[in-house]
C-alpha cells in the first residue's frame, strides 16, 4: 500500500483505469451482459448498482477471464487484459473482494492476510498487515483467530484487508454490506472511504445499497439485465427516483 496521498485535487485530471468498451460476456449460451460501457478514472470511487441478477458480479469476474468476454475490450491503465490469466490481472494491479467473502476458514486472520499479500515482495509483510490491521483494528484483536469461527462482519473486513494485502491500484467489491447489521455496515464503507482517500486506491464497488454506496462514491451506474441503463454523478443518481425508488428499501433495511 502507498503512502497516504491526496488522490482528489482539482487540479488533477482524472485519467481511466478501466474501460470496457462494448463487452459481451455469458455462461455458455446464456448471454448476460450486452455492449456494455464503463469507465473508472484513477482516483474514483464508483458504484455499480442494480437488482438480483442484473450482471454485476459477473462484469467484475469478467476482468479476471471467468467468464471470458465474447466479444468487447477492457483496458487497464491502457493496456487490453482481456483474456488474461486471473493471477496476471492480480499482478497488473486489480484485486477483488468477491460476494460471499470466499476466506480459508480454517486457517488464521494472520494466515489469510498471508495468502493475500503472496504476489508481493516479502519484505513488506509485516508493514502491509499493520495498515490492514489500522484500519480494521477489529482484525488484530484476532490476528491468530479462525476465520471461519468470526463474524460476518469481520470476515468481509478480512475479505477486504486481504484483497489490500495485494497492493492493489484498484479494488473490486462485491456487495460487502450484504447480510450485516448497520453499525457494521457504517464501519465497513468509512473504511473503503479511508482506502480509496488515504491510501490513493481506486475502488469499483458493487452493492444493492444504493443510498450507503453513492453516499461514498463520486459517479456510478445502474445496470438492468446486463446493460447500462443509468449513469451519472453520485448525487445526480441519488436525484432520480427511479434509482432511489427501484433499490431503496435494501437501504432503509440498512
Ligand atoms: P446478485 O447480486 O444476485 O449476485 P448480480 O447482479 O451480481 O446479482 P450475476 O451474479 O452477475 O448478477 O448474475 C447475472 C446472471 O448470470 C443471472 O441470471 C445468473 O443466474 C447468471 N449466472 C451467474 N453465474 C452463473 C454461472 N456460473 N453459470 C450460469 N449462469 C450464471
Amino acid at each position: 500500500m502507498k503512502a497516504p496521498t491526496p488522490v482528489r485535487s482539482a487540479t488533477t485530471p482524472a485519467a481511466p483505469i478501466l474501460e470496457l468498451r462494448k463487452l459481451n460476456a455469458g455462461y455458455g449460451p446464456v448471454k448476460v451482459l450486452h455492449d456494455l460501457d464503463l469507465v473508472v478514472n484513477a482516483g474514483e470511487i464508483v458504484a455499480l448498482l442494480g437488482a438480483n441478477g442484473a450482471g454485476k458480479s459477473t462484469l467484475l469476474r469478467t476482468l479476471f477471464g471467468r467468464p471470458r468476454p465474447t466479444s468487447g475490450q477492457i483496458l487497464f491503465e491502457g493496456q487490453p487484459i482481456e483474456g488474461m490469466p486471473a493471477h496476471a490481472v492480480a499482478k497488473r494491479g486489480i484485486a477483488h473482494a468477491p460476494e460471499g467473502r470466499r476466506i480459508m476458514p480454517k486457517m488464521t486472520v494472520l494466515e489469510n492476510l498471508q495468502i493475500g499479500g503472496h504476489l508481493i515482495d516479502p519484505t513488506h509483510f509485516a508493514a502491509d498487515v499493520d495498515k490492514v490491521f489500522a484500519l480494521f483494528p477489529r482484525l488484530a484483536e484476532r490476528r491468530k483467530q479462525r476465520a471461519g469461527t468470526m463474524s460476518g462482519g469481520e470476515q468481509q473486513m478480512l475479505a477486504i484487508g486481504r484483497a489490500l494485502m495485494q497492493r492493489p491500484k484498484l479494488l473490486l467489491l462485491d456487495e460487502p454490506s450484504l447480510g450485516l447489521a448497520p453499525l457494521i455496515i457504517r464501519q465497513i464503507f468509512d473504511a473503503i472511504r479511508d482506502i480509496n482517500v488515504r491510501e490513493g486506491i481506486t475502488v469499483l464497488l458493487v452493492e444493492q445499497n444504493v443510498v450507503q454506496a453513492l453516499g461514498i462514491a463520486d459517479r456510478g451506474y445502474v445496470l438492468q439485465t446486463g446493460r447500462v441503463v443509468h449513469a451519472g454523478t453520485a448525487s445526480d443518481l441519488l436525484a432520480m427516483p427511479e434509482v432511489r425508488g427501484a433499490y431503496l428499501e435494501g437501504a432503509i433495511a440498512s
